[in-house]
């Protein structure tokens, strides 16, 4: 539980909003997200920064609802993209241009023409021939692009395989051994501006000494390219520390992370930047979902609710863990059972021999901390219409995104 998502007699509440009072009028499955949590995820780092140059970009993928953008954009915040749909997001909740960094490694010519059309701050990029490309459509457009490499710091993040990307075995980024000769190279292509380094080594360490290890390593890299001439002016650092989602799971220290890093460039000359998803939206969302059956195959106990993978594909994608409440606490105890979606997929199921809430059909459970990579996530499968969103802001709700419709599924369809 966290402090946003609270018992009151037994009630369960996002900040002073009754949960069953949304899903009396939104139905289930239904993500409810808090304003109040969402802002103080990201002003952890504000106020871990203060006094330092820096910069922080919400990672878009994270959550990307125009609301939760348009929210984290008034507060200051950039933002992390990683394709040209979130790049239109951003821009339609009002959001920064010139605070947007562009990532990824499959960037294609019209998302980048995109980007430098709209006067990203800049892009990370993940290989030469990406940064002959960016050159050569910078030329075409009159345009600098301001470029950082995405450096591969060999750094182990010893996440879940799936979220770890900081290993030189790893699809992303280029060798910090061999990236001194891609800056030199590029160093000759027109239109670049060469002045940043980035790294993103995984996500959801609970572990800050991999991150600071890397740091170390992309400071002395930032140092050997001034050296030769560079004109090194930020550092960016990537995602966010993790969040505990299972109990016995400590909340990393992200002021003590920050903190080590801010010694680290002290006196360097360095704007530091990051890219925290998870950090900001993870625990400012819950997704609520309605018990439709219960059932008993052999020894096995199923709870059958009315979210999916659908809707929330981590326990299918990552083994990931849920925390379940329910939203009014009954007489009937605790049971070992399997929580399971309706899709047609052994894969689908938000909890394994998990000791949950006795609920009743007709009960609702909320799934906590799924404010990060849970509706962004979602799809169609099995034509299930996706989830609609809700913003919680005080006493006061809103539907942010509404539930969509079978017409919705079949749009642009012949
Ligand atoms: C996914 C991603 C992030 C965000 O990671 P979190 O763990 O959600 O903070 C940041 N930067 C890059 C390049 C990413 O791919």
């Amino acid at each position: 539980m966290t402090a946003t998502f609270h018992y009151r007699e037994n009630v369960l509440y996002c900040e002073d909003v009754e949960l069953s009072r949304i899903t009396a009028e939104t139905g289930t499955p239904c993500y409810v997200y808090s304003t109040d949590a969402l802002r103080e995820g990201y002003l952890a780092y504000e106020r871990a920064l203060e006094g330092a140059p820096h910069r922080v970009c919400f990672a878009v993928k994270a959550n990307s609802n125009l609301s939760v953008l348009r929210l984290l954009g008034e507060l200051g915040a950039g933002f992390d993209i990683v394709s040209g749909g979130e790049l239109f997001r951003v821009l339609k909740a009002g959001g920064d241009p010139s605070k947007v960094v562009f990532a990824g490694v499959g960037k294609t010519r019209e998302e980048i023409e995109f980007a430098l059309g709209q006067g990203i701050f800049g892009f990370n990029c993940e290989s030469e021939a990406e940064l002959a490309l960016i050159s050569s459509l910078a030329v075409r457009l009159r345009k600098t692009a301001s470029v950082s490499v995405r450096v591969n710091p060999d750094v182990d993040a010893q996440t879940h395989p799936y979220i770890s990307t900081g290993l030189r075995e790893h699809k992303f980024g280029i060798d910090i051994a061999e990236v001194e000769q891609v800056y030199e190279r590029a160093r000759l292509l027109p239109n670049l501006a060469l002045n940043g380094v980035s790294c993103h080594i995984g996500s959801q360490l609970l572990d800050a000494a991999p991150l600071i290890e890397s740091a170390r390593k992309m400071i002395s890299l930032a140092e050997r390219l001034r050296t030769r001439g560079f004109d090194i002016h930020h550092l960016d650092l990537g995602g966010s520390i993790g969040v505990p989602y299972q109990p016995g799971e400590v909340q990393p220290d992200l002021a003590g992370y920050l903190t080590a890093v801010r010694l680290l460039i002290e006196g360097k000359d360095l704007t530091l930047m990051f890219e925290p998803g998870r950090w900001v939206a993870a625990r400012a969302g819950a997704l609520l979902t309605r018990v439709l059956y219960r059932k008993r195959n052999g020894e096995k106990e199923f709870m059958v609710v009315d979210a999916a993978m659908n809707d929330l594909i981590r326990p299918a994608l990552y083994q990931a863990w849920h925390e379940i409440q329910p939203l009014r606490k009954n007489q009937f105890g605790t049971v070992l059972a399997d929580v399971v979606g309706p899709i047609c997929e052994s894969g689908d199921f938000m909890a394994r021999d998990r000791e949950v809430v006795n609920a009743l059909p007709g009960d609702t459970l909320a799934l906590l901390n799924a404010g990060a990579y849970g509706f962004t996530q979602a799809s169609n499968y099995n034509a299930r219409p996706r989830a609609c969103e809700v913003l919680v802001d005080g006493a006061a709700w809103r539907i942010v995104r509404r539930r969509e419709t079978f017409e919705d599924l079949i749009r642009g369809e012949e």
